[in-house]
Parts: structure tokens; sequence; C-alpha cells
């Protein structure tokens, strides 16, 4: 008899994360207005495509298993130094080294009820223990409860997103930075900021390059290379070399590596995805606004829409892909009562606008 590890056995069998291309065979669907999992609506920055059709003949060869000029580059750009930068195929590549590194088997990882997944995902899967706290009913992280569980349970680890997914909200430079330094002392902080782009770079803590805390950052979001694959740590020399000894190092694709390097020297694209998604913001908050809904003020690329209870978002979102626009929405309460849109393009916003109107003229409040 074949048995899987006791830790894989007791997951159930379900998929965790349902893909639009698979709802679309379920739907027998031929297009989607794509307005669900955060993606950029703008594509990439199109030096970055340019330098990727330019190595596409070199695909043949492996990319540098030490992603030596991103990571300068990235180093410049943080003004932090290249040993203290890891590359990996994307934050969700980068959580599970990190878990496998920090807290499984045995530890527990400590984190917010229905914020983003993958961390549970990464946990479970090691054979670790999830601890969380819930949500502030007005969608902020709670800091006080994070804290008095920390102190309480001691977990190897603590998350948060920041800007956090899928509540959009921010904890200011300060807060954050008090939260910090009142954990206790053997907590690992993930700091997951895929959205840091959509924000201030002053509005962030400064680099502390210290054993406690490891920060992600992604060129999945506001640099249009979600399908790419890449993303990095930034933490102390000693973190990296821990991370440096289970990463895949042939797992960063040659064509992702070029691409994120010619993005970071595209600085007026980045801007402009920003202006675009700050347009798409106020769209939203507009027409939320004309329907008498609340939402959630947002510092990322989507927009959490207050549909009154959960069922109500649950159905709406289930009208939606019937009408060929996917969204989704938060798991959890008290966020369940919401449907999450990405920033899409202005044709985007227009088509979920008009299936948005009908669908709400069908699910009753
Ligand atoms: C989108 C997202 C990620 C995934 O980033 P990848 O680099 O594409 O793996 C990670 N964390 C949060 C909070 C996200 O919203």
């Amino acid at each position: 008899m074949i048995r899987p590890a006791p830790a894989i056995a007791a997951i159930p069998p379900t998929t965790p994360f349902i893909g639009p291309e698979e709802l679309m065979r379920e739907r027998g669907l031929s297009s989607l207005v794509r307005l669900g999992a955060n993606e950029s609506a703008f594509g990439p920055s199109p030096r970055a495509m340019e330098a990727m059709r330019a190595e596409l003949e070199r695909l043949s060869w492996y990319g540098d298993p030490e992603s030596y000029e991103l990571r300068a580059a990235l180093a410049r750009k943080h003004a932090c130094r290249i040993d203290e930068l890891v590359v990996g195929s994307g934050i969700d590549e980068l959580m599970g080294l990190v878990v496998r590194a920090f807290v499984a088997p045995g530890g527990t990882a400590l984190t917010t009820r229905g914020s983003y997944p993958t961390l549970n995902y990464h946990v479970i899967g090691y054979g670790g223990r999830l601890l969380f706290v819930a949500y502030r009913p007005d969608g902020r992280l709670d800091l006080d409860a994070l804290l008095a569980i920390a102190h309480a349970e001691r977990p190897s680890l603590v998350y948060l997103a920041n800007p956090d997914n899928p509540s959009g909200t921010f904890v200011a430079r300060d807060e954050l930075q008090r939260f910090i330094d009142a954990l206790p002392g053997e907590t690992l902080v993930l700091l997951d900021e895929a959205y840091a782009d959509f924000v201030d770079e002053a509005e962030l803590i400064a680099p502390p390059i210290d054993d406690r805390i490891i920060r992600t950052r992604t060129f999945s979001k506001a640099y249009g290379l979600a399908g790419a694959r890449i993303g990095y740590a930034i933490t102390s020399e000693t973190n990296v070399q821990t991370l440096q000894k289970i990463r895949l190092h042939y797992g960063v694709n040659r064509n992702a590596q070029v691409g994120a390097l010619a993005s970071l020297q595209d600085d007026a694209f980045c801007a402009y995805v920003v202006r675009e998604v700050e347009a798409a913001r106020r769209d939203y908050y507009a027409l939320a606004n004309e329907l008498g809904l609340g939402t959630i003020a947002s510092r990322t690329n989507f927009v959490c829409i207050d549909l009154g209870t959960a069922e109500r978002a649950t159905r709406a979102m289930h009208e939606l892909l019937g009408r060929g626009v996917w969204i989704r929405k938060p798991g959890a309460a008290p966020l369940d009562r919401y449907v999450r849109v990405s920033a899409g393009t202005v044709s985007m916003r227009a088509a979920f606008a008009a299936a948005f109107h009908a669908v709400l003229a069908e699910v009753p409040a």
C-alpha cells in the first residue's frame, strides 16, 4: 500500500485555487472579463516584452541560478546588498520556502482569517499549524489581536500583507513598525508587499535588514508579469543563506529574469499603471456609490464592494460569471459580504458595470 506522508494524507482532496480557465471550461465560455485575480489589465512594460522577445532564442539555456543581474538592479533599487535578496518564481514559491525553512513541520504560523491563502496552503502542506485572528469589522488588520496571540502562542512566524489582499487596506509605516517591535523576539515576520508598487516607497517601513523580517515583492502586479512567475524576498544575509539551502536553483524562468530586469528600467511604465489603477479604483467607488453600496478604501489594484450579506455577494459573483465577468470574493467573515473586483481597463470596467447593474437587479438585497 502506497501512502503519502501523514501531513499530506490529512489534507482533504480539494482544489484550493480554481482558475478562470477551469471556470470557462465548466461553463462553456469562450471569453471572460478577467477581474478576479488582481492581474494587471495593463500588460507588461513594452520594454520588458521587447527584451523577452529578443532573448527567446536563448530559452534553450537555463537562467542564471543566482539571478545576479536582477539582484544587482534590485539591490540598487532597495539600497541593500545583493546578499540580502533572493529571487524566486513568484512570492507564492518564496512563501513555501519560508514556511519550509522556518515553520514546518511542527511549528505554528499566525495569520488573519481570510487573508492571502497561499501561506495557509504551504503551512498545511509542510505539516505546520495555523493560528488565526479575524479582520476588524472595517476590514483592517487587527494588529492588537495579532500581538496578543503572538505573545500567548509564540508562533514561529506571523504573516501580514501590506497593503493587504483581499481587503485592500494599508497599515501606516509607524503603526507597522510599532507592531513589529512589539512582537516576541523569536517570531519571524513575513511581510508580504505584493502591492508595494501602488503605495509611495516613503509610506513603507525603511528596509530594516533584520533576521526577524522577510519582505516579499513581486513582478506580478504593477509590472504585469504574473504569467512569467517572478518575485523576490528582501531579508538578512543569514536568512538568505538559509533559503539558499533549499531553494530550487533553476526554478526561475530565464525569460522572466530578462523581463523583470527590463521592467525595473521602465519607471515611466510603472507610474502609468499606478495612475490607471487609481482611475479604476475611483470608477469602482463611484459605481458602488451610485448603487448605494459601500466600499473599503483600497491601496491596491482592486476594490471590495459591500453587498450586505455573504449570500448576496456569493450569488452576485456566480451571476457575474454567468455573464462572462470573473471576479472573486473574500471567503471569511467579516469580509465575506464583499465582492473583490480587480482594476480593469476602461472597457473592462464598463463591462463589469453593465453586468453588475443587471445582476444586482436580479439578486435582491
Ligand atoms: C498576488 C499576490 C501574491 C502572489 O505573488 P506571485 O509573485 O505572483 O506569486 C502574493 N501575495 C499577495 C498578497 C498577493 O495578492
